[in-house]
C-alpha cells in the first residue's frame, strides 16, 4: 500500500477530521458531511485500500506498533478474552482490508498484515488455551472451515480466489509476525491440524508453496513437471522442519506421512524435487526421513533418493562428501550385512538405469525437448562421477594420505 501519487490524490485527504464549518446551519451541515461521506466513500470504492492508503505503510505500522495494538491492549486490559474478542469483532473488523474477502486488491493490500501486527500485540502473552480461542474466533468469523473445505474439495487452482484469501489470511494475520519459531509453529499446527494428513499437506502447499507474485496463483504443477529452484521449495522446507522442530503435538511418524503426501501431491513430484525438499529440510531431518525408510526395509525406494540426491548436490553446488556420509550413516542403520550390501549396490544400478533412461528419451524425444534432458544427463554423468570420486578418496584413504 503505497501512498497515492499525481492528480488523482484527493486534495482535502484530511476530509474525515475537519471540524464542522460553523456557518452552516444544522441542516446544512449534514448535507455537508454526507457529501465529505460520499467523497470519502468513493474514494475508497476507487482505491479498494480503505484509509490506509492515505498515510505511508510504515508509519502506519510503526502507530499500530508503539501506540494503538498497546492502547488498545490496555484499554480492554481488564476485559475476559470473550468481550476483548468482542471488542475485536465489533471495533477492528469493521475495516473492509481487514476483513476476508473484504477488499479486492488483496495481494497489494496491507490491510491483512496491519491487522496480524495488531492482532500480535494484543495476544502477546496470553496462554495458549486463550490463543486457541483466539484461533476459533478467527476462523469462525472469516468462516474458514467452509471455505477450506471447499478449496480442499476441489481440484487445486480451481478456486483461485479463495486459495489466494486463505493463504494471505493465514500468511499475514496469523503466521508472518512472530519472532520466535514456536509461535510460528503453534498457529501453523492450529491451522494444519484439524484436518486429515492428504489436506494438511495441501494446505501446506496452499501457504508455503511457489506462488506467481504478478496474479497471486499458487504453482500447484510446479513441483511434478520441472526441476524446481531451492528458492521455491526452501518455504516448503522451513514450514516442515519448524514442525518437526518446535511442535509439541507432532510425532516423526506424522512428519514423515506429512513429507511422502507432500510429495505426492497434486500427482507424484519429480523425484529430484522430492530430494532438494528433502536437503533443504536440513541434515538431521533427512537423515530421519531416509533413516525411516531403511528399518523399514524400503532399501530400493532408498537407494533411488540417494541418486537423486546426490544429482541435487552436482546442481545446486553442494559438497558430495555429504551425500557418500549420508549412504554411510545410513549403512549403519540397516540390520544385516547382505541388506547394506543389497543397498549399495541398488545405488549403482539406480544410476545406471536412470542414466540408461535419459540416453533413451534424448534418443526419441523431439529437438524442443533436447535441451532440458541433455542438461539433465550432463548433470546426473557428473553426479555419479563425483560421488564414485568421494567413495575412492574413502577406499584408498590409506595410500592417498
Ligand atoms: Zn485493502
Amino acid at each position: 500500500m503505497k501512498p497515492m501519487e499525481g492528480d488523482e490524490v484527493p486534495l482535502r485527504i484530511n476530509t474525515f477530521t475537519l471540524i464542522p464549518n460553523q456557518k452552516y446551519r444544522r441542516s446544512c451541515r449534514h448535507l455537508q458531511s454526507k457529501k465529505d461521506g460520499d467523497r470519502l466513500e468513493n474514494f475508497h470504492i476507487q482505491y479498494n485500500c480503505g484509509y490506509f492508503q492515505i498515510i505511508p505503510v510504515e508509519i502506519f505500522h510503526k502507530v499500530l506498533c508503539y501506540l494503538s495494538g498497546l492502547l488498545f491492549k490496555r484499554c480492554t486490559l481488564l476485559l475476559p478474552t470473550k468481550e476483548r474478542l468482542k471488542f475485536v469483532q465489533n471495533q477492528l473488523l469493521k475495516n473492509p482490508c481487514f476483513r476476508m474477502g473484504g477488499c479486492t486488491m488483496l495481494a497489494q493490500c496491507s490491510g491483512f498484515a496491519c491487522f496480524g501486527m495488531l492482532l500480535q500485540t494484543l495476544i502477546a502473552g496470553w496462554d495458549e488455551l486463550e490463543c486457541h480461542r483466539v484461533f476459533n474466533f478467527l476462523s469462525e468469523g472469516a468462516n474458514l472451515p467452509r471455505k477450506m473445505q471447499s478449496v480442499v474439495c476441489s481440484r487445486p487452482g480451481a478456486t483461485r480466489k479463495l486459495e489466494l484469501q486463505i493463504r494471505l489470511f493465514y500468511r499475514r494475520v496469523l503466521l508472518d509476525h512472530w519472532e520466535h519459531q514456536c509461535d510460528i509453529a503453534f498457529w501453523l499446527t492450529r491451522i494444519l491440524k484439524p484436518w486429515p494428513m492428504v489436506n494438511q499437506a495441501r494446505l501446506l502447499y496452499l501457504l508455503y508453496g511457489p506462488m506467481s507474485i504478478s496474479d497471486g496463483q499458487i504453482h500447484w504443477h510446479h513441483m511434478t513437471q520441472i526441476p524446481a529452484s531451492e528458492d521455491s521449495i526452501k518455504g516448503l522446507a522451513a514450514a516442515v522442519r519448524l514442525l518437526h522442530e518446535n511442535a509439541k503435538e507432532w510425532t516423526a511418524d506424522d512428519i514423515f506421512t506429512l513429507l511422502e503426501e507432500l510429495a505426492g501431491f497434486p500427482q507424484e513430484w519429480l523425484l529430484e524435487n522430492s530430494a532438494r525438499l528433502l536437503i533443504c529440510c536440513g541434515n538431521n531431518m533427512c537423515f530421519t526421513f531416509l533413516a525411516n525408510k531403511a528399518v523399514n526395509g524400503r532399501l530400493n525406494e532408498l537407494a533411488t533418493l540417494i541418486v537423486f540426491l546426490s544429482l541435487v548436490c552436482e546442481k545446486d553446488g553442494y559438497c558430495m562428501d555429504w551425500t557418500v556420509k549420508m549412504v554411510h550413516r545410513i549403512c549403519k542403520v540397516i540390520a544385516s550385512n547382505e541388506s547394506r550390501w543389497n543397498f549399495l549396490q541398488a545405488i549403482e544400478k539406480v544410476f545406471a538405469r536412470v542414466t540408461m533412461d535419459m540416453i533413451e528419451s534424448l534418443m526419441f524425444s523431439g529437438m524442443e525437448e533436447d535441451e532440458g534432458v541433455t542438461y539433465n544427463m550432463y548433470n546426473m554423468v557428473n553426479a555419479q562421477a563425483e560421488f564414485h570420486k568421494e567413495v575412492m578418496l574413502r577406499a584408498f584413504s590409506n595410500i592417498l594420505t
